[in-house]
């Protein structure tokens, strides 16, 4: 994984609460298209978020996204 994938995935979350400049969301939004496994984290992310917000209309407490995270990473990574 480059530098730059690192960025883009910490960015990501900033990116999709819409709090980066319009520079540095360029930035992210051209490295997540020019990125297949950015891009894919990102819509898996975007996704994720969409359907939590929907459903609790409030923030996700932090421990349920990290077990969320933990879930999806077992299964991705059986071992
Ligand atoms: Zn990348």
């Amino acid at each position: 994984m480059s530098h730059e994938c690192d960025d883009a995935l910490e960015m990501m979350y900033l990116y999709i609460d819409g709090e980066l400049t319009q520079d540095t969301a360029e930035t992210i939004r051209f490295h997540l298209e020019d990125c297949p496994p950015c891009g894919e984290a990102f819509s898996f992310e975007e996704r994720l978020k969409l359907v939590v917000r929907t459903r609790l209309q409030e923030e996700v407490p932090a421990e349920l996204m990290f077990r969320l995270h933990s879930i999806i990473r077992s299964e991705r990574n059986p071992d």
